[in-house]
C-alpha cells in the first residue's frame, strides 16, 4: 500500500481520498479550508494545512484543485519538497497549457507525472466509478494505474502529456452541446404538443439518442434520477461547463481548430450564468431555453 499526499478535499478530492483511505493507503489530505481538513480525518487521513508537510514522505501525490494557476502554485511549491521520483497525478480539470506546464516542472524536479481528469461528478467520486482519462509516459501510467482504480471504474490512456486534459475538454464539449441540443428538442416538443415521454421513447431508441436524453434527461419523469426531478439541483453544476466550454474555446483558439457549435454552447451558458443560475445543474438550462422561445 502507498503513501499518498492527496491536496485539494473538495466537492471531489475529499470522497476520492476517502476510496484511497478504504483502499488500505496511508494519506495525508491537504485543504486550505479546516472543515474539509476534519472531514478528511474522520474518514481515516492524516491532515495538515501544509501542502510541503504533505508530500515530504509521500510516494505518490494527487492533487484535486479548482483552475490550471491552482495546480501550477502548489506544484511548483511541493515538488522541491518531494522525493525524486515521486509520481505527481492532477487530477483537476484543467486548461492543457497549465496541464503541459506541470508536467515540465516534474521532470525537472526528476518525478514522473500524469494528467488524470475525471468524469463521473460527486456522485462518481463517492461510489469510486469515476472515469479517469489519463496523459502522460506509459511507466507513469502503469505506476499510477492501480491507485486511481481505487477511485475510479474505467481508465483510459489517452497518450502524452496533456492527453487526458485533452479527452476531457473534447468529452464536455459533446456533452454541452448534446445538453442543449436535447433541450430543445423537450421545448420544441413541448410547443407541438407531444408529451415529453413520447418523445423520450422515441428518441430514446433512435438516431437522437445520447447520454444528455437517456442518463441526464432535461425533464422530470423519463428518468427518474435525473436532476430535473430534483428541481435541477446538481449534479453537473452550470458553472462547471461553462469552465470546461471556456477550457475547450482556448484549445480551439491555441489549435486553429473551428468550434462554431462550442462556441455557441458556452455563450449560452455564459448567458444562463449571468442569470445567476451557474449553481443549478446544467441541464437546467432548458427553462432558459423554454423562455427565449416565448
Ligand atoms: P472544489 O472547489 O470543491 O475543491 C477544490 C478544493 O481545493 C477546495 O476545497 C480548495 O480549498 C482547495 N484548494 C485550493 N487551493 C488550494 C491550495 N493551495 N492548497 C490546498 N487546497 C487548495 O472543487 P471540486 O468540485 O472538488 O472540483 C475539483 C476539480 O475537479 C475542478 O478542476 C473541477 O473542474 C473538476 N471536476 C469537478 C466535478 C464536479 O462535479 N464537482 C466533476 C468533474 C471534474
Amino acid at each position: 500500500m502507498a503513501e499518498i499526499a492527496f491536496i485539494g478535499l473538495g466537492n471531489m478530492g475529499l470522497p476520492m481520498a476517502a476510496n484511497l483511505v478504504a483502499a488500505g493507503h496511508k494519506v495525508t489530505g491537504c485543504d486550505l479550508v479546516a472543515g474539509l481538513r476534519e472531514a478528511a480525518a474522520k474518514a481515516g487521513a492524516t491532515v495538515t494545512d501544509d501542502p510541503a508537510k504533505a508530500v515530504a514522505a509521500a510516494e505518490i501525490v494527487i492533487t484535486m484543485l479548482p483552475a490550471g494557476k491552482h495546480v501550477r502554485a502548489v506544484w511548483s511549491e511541493v515538488l522541491p519538497k518531494a522525493k525524486p521520483g515521486t509520481l505527481f497525478i492532477d487530477c483537476s480539470t484543467i486548461d492543457i497549457e497549465s496541464a503541459r506546464a506541470a508536467h515540465a516542472m516534474a521532470k525537472a524536479a526528476g518525478c514522473p507525472s500524469l494528467d488524470a481528469p475525471v468524469s463521473g461528478g460527486t456522485g462518481g467520486a463517492k461510489a469510486g466509478t469515476l472515469t479517469f482519462m489519463v496523459g502522460g509516459a506509459s511507466e507513469a501510467y502503469a505506476r499510477g494505474e492501480p491507485v486511481l482504480a481505487k477511485m475510479g471504474k474505467k481508465l483510459v490512456h489517452c497518450g502524452a502529456d496533456g492527453a487526458g486534459q485533452a479527452a476531457k475538454v473534447c468529452n464536455n464539449m459533446i456533452l454541452g452541446i448534446s445538453m442543449i441540443g436535447v433541450c430543445e428538442a423537450f421545448a420544441l416538443a413541448e410547443k407541438l404538443g407531444l408529451s415529453h415521454q413520447a418523445l423520450f421513447d422515441v428518441a430514446s431508441t433512435s438516431s437522437g439518442q445520447c447520454w444528455s436524453l437517456t442518463s441526464y434527461c432535461p425533464v422530470p419523469g423519463p428518468v427518474p434520477a435525473s436532476p430535473a426531478n430534483n428541481d435541477y439541483q446538481p449534479g453537473f453544476a452550470a458553472a462547471l461547463m461553462l469552465k470546461d466550454l471556456k477550457l475547450a474555446q482556448d484549445a480551439a483558439a491555441g489549435t486553429g481548430a473551428t468550434i462554431p457549435m462550442g462556441s455557441h454552447a458556452a455563450q449560452l451558458y455564459a448567458l444562463f450564468a449571468a442569470m445567476g443560475e451557474g449553481g443549478r445543474d446544467f441541464s437546467g438550462i432548458i427553462n432558459m431555453i423554454r423562455g427565449k422561445s416565448e
